[in-house]
């Protein structure tokens, strides 16, 4: 089988390896699609940390091919999403509830491979009315969901999305769900200020043009956003976010800024109009319930690139480059499926 590594200098390669046999509670699984996260490209491009094991790929779908004897609910055939990473079980902060601070966190970031071995722990059915090009796209909804609910939004809320790529537009379909009040999009890439007009934005500013703050703000009737959401990864667009905020309102950090960028925050301002900061780590406990929703949020239409497993460079250089919002790599037979 086909695998793609990273080598240390961030090349990309493919390797032959024997498939796996899965022992134990392991499924194997045929890989269908795997999509290209901003974090991926961040790792291409040195800016985030190398993969130990050279490997990656986050985010996946595929069909169940064999299952080691002590899988109990799945069969050869089924088709499945796989969670990314899943706590120990043991430590006590999984013991607590709290997974997602596990210390001894196990990943499935190899996920760009033809066959993959999961434990079952971390492998998920797709439910019905939920296909395998879109079933790949459960990690990043688990994510937007939890940048939702950070953001706390109230009835009538101003909100405002800094970026309109895949996440961007994840969260903007789930944002609109909600009976919030205007919802703004400041976002550079023309066609995405399009889609986000499409996906429901009453604005969809072009932050390279004018003073975007004050033209956001204005917008607001100077009352400013309930939820600033900044989901670009622009370091200029997140000094941005806390100006954008209303009295009382939140500013959710979602994206990646780099590992060294240190923003500059006005504690005085910060307590004048009683703003929370927070940021989106990885969730527990999310996965399921993105599982429930994601049949009915259109999620084929983030999708804007389509690439065979073995064209796996064109499709990061294709991502890379910007203007896509997903990227996404077919794997032979992914058609196949549902
Ligand atoms: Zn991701
Ligand atoms: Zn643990």
């Amino acid at each position: 089988m086909k695998v793609l590594y990273m080598k240390p200098d961030t090349t990309l390669y493919f390797k032959e390896e024997p498939k796996p046999v899965p022992a134990g509670g392991q499924v194997l699984i045929r890989m269908a699609y795997a999509s290209i996260c901003n974090f991926d490209i961040m790792m291409w491009k040195g800016t985030a940390a190398y993969p130990p094991d050279g490997r990656i790929g986050h985010e996946g779908s595929g069909v169940v091919e064999a299952v080691g004897s002590e899988v109990i609910s799945f069969q050869p055939g089924d088709l499945v999403t796989i969670l990314p990473s899943y706590g120990c079980g043991l430590c006590e902060d999984c013991r607590s509830k709290r997974e997602e601070y596990c210390s001894n966190i196990h990943a499935n970031t190899g996920l760009m491979t033809e066959y993959v071995l999961c434990d079952q722990r971390s492998v998920f059915l797709l439910p019905p009315g939920l296909g395998l090009r879109e079933g790949c796209l459960t990690e990043p909804l688990m994510m937007a969901m939890e940048a939702v609910r950070k953001a706390n939004l109230s009835d009538g809320a101003n909100v405002v999305l800094m970026g309109c790529g895949a996440m961007g537009q994840i969260i903007l379909k789930l944002v609109r769900r909600h009976p919030v009040g205007k919802l703004m999009v400041i976002e550079p890439d023309a066609e995405k200020r399009e889609t986000a007009l499409r996906f429901g934005a009453d604005f969809a500013l072009n932050p390279d043009s004018g003073n975007i703050v004050s033209e956001a703000l204005l917008l607001s009737n100077g009352r400013g956003y309930d939820a600033v959401l900044e989901i670009s990864g622009s370091q200029a667009s997140a000094k941005q976010a806390l100006h954008l905020a209303a009295r009382g309102g939140s500013v959710v950090f979602f994206a990646l800024y780099g590992m060294n960028f240190e923003l500059n925050v006005n504690l005085f301002s910060l307590y004048w109009k009683d703003i929370t900061i927070t940021a989106v780590g990885v969730p527990s406990g999310v996965f399921p319930r993105a599982l429930r929703i994601a049949p009915s949020l259109r999620l084929f239409e983030v999708i804007t690139g389509m690439f065979p497993f073995d064209q796996a460079v064109d499709a990061f250089e294709a991502k890379a480059r910007g203007g896509h919002a997903k990227v996404m790599l077919a794997f032979p037979g992914a058609a196949e499926g549902r």
